[in-house]
């Protein structure tokens, strides 16, 4: 194990205090709240914007998707879901998002369908960086370009969840589990087998209990799994207080890295931890 260098915080006692990113908290300086890696994926998001737009009055306007005589009856319950009010639901979304940021800028943007002003905020990325809200609309953004996409169910950003384990004439599947970007379902590609998303990665998650990772990120992936609710000012609380240790240091980045082991380790020390453990062995 590598000694803990102490390479966090820092007391600059002079100029502007320092910010740090807001979605990977990266200590940053001069006022920016998103920091140059997190900036470039909101930038790619702006960008495509448009596309996705296209795509999603397109599948908004097939008003006979999704009705439920299609095809006929009898066969495989096709499960087609009213796609086009999902599509115009997730599209308003859409609008509504980029619409209230822009509306939060100091300069006065121009009026317009998404594609117009996702055009114009790339313009305004400078100042965008600078503001308090700058992660979350990033994350907004992320999430509503993911529904509409899935809604359209093109070039969805997906992930693996791992493999099937559903049974088809005891046998195992052996499909893949996807699932979109934050989304809560997982579906198996090969039977259709759904699953809570939540679920698959408490489960792989416990079988990365040994990974290496960024303590916010680890914070993040145990808490949305459902293992334990880590609070990421909590847990840097135990690093401070010797009671979790880094693994080791990222040579790029130099922070510290850990893994969820370690944290579910310090986190069952807490009288929270320790109040849970009792209540799930009961
Ligand atoms: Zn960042
Ligand atoms: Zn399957």
């Amino acid at each position: 194990m590598h000694a803990s260098q102490v390479i966090t915080g820092g007391s600059h006692s002079t100029g502007s205090p320092g910010t740090e990113c807001g979605n990977c908290e990266a200590p940053l300086h001069d006022g920016f709240t998103l920091c140059h890696q997190c900036t470039t994926p909101l930038e790619e998001d702006l960008r495509a914007v448009a596309g996705v737009w296209e795509d999603i009055m397109v599948s908004g306007s097939r008003l006979d998707v999704g009705a439920p005589s299609v095809g006929g009856s009898g066969g495989h319950a096709g499960s087609r879901e009213p796609a086009n009010l999902d599509a115009l639901d997730k599209a308003q979304t859409l609008r509504v998002i980029l619409g209230g940021w822009k509306s939060q800028l100091p300069t006065v943007g121009p009026f317009g369908e998404p594609p117009v002003i996702a055009k114009w905020l790339l313009t305004q990325i400078p100042f965008i960086r600078k503001m308090e809200w700058a992660a979350t609309l990033k994350e907004e953004l992320r999430e509503a370009l993911n529904d509409c996409r899935y809604a359209t169910d093109r070039s969805a950003e997906r992930v693996s969840l791992g493999e099937c384990w559903n049974e088809i004439g005891g046998l195992p599947c052996g499909g893949t589990m996807m699932s979109i970007v934050g989304g809560k379902i997982a579906k198996c590609r090969l039977c259709g087998a759904t699953d809570g998303s939540r679920e698959r990665q408490r489960w792989l998650i416990s079988e990365a209990w040994h990974v290496q990772a960024f303590l916010p990120d680890i914070a993040r992936w145990l808490t949305t799994s459902g293992h334990a609710r880590i609070d990421i000012k909590k847990a840097r609380n135990w690093v401070n207080a010797g009671k979790l240790e880094p693994d080791a240091c990222d040579v790029d980045t130099r922070r510290e890295l850990y893994t969820p082991a370690a944290v579910i380790a310090a986190y069952r020390e807490t009288p929270t931890g320790r109040r849970e453990q009792l209540a799930n062995a009961a």
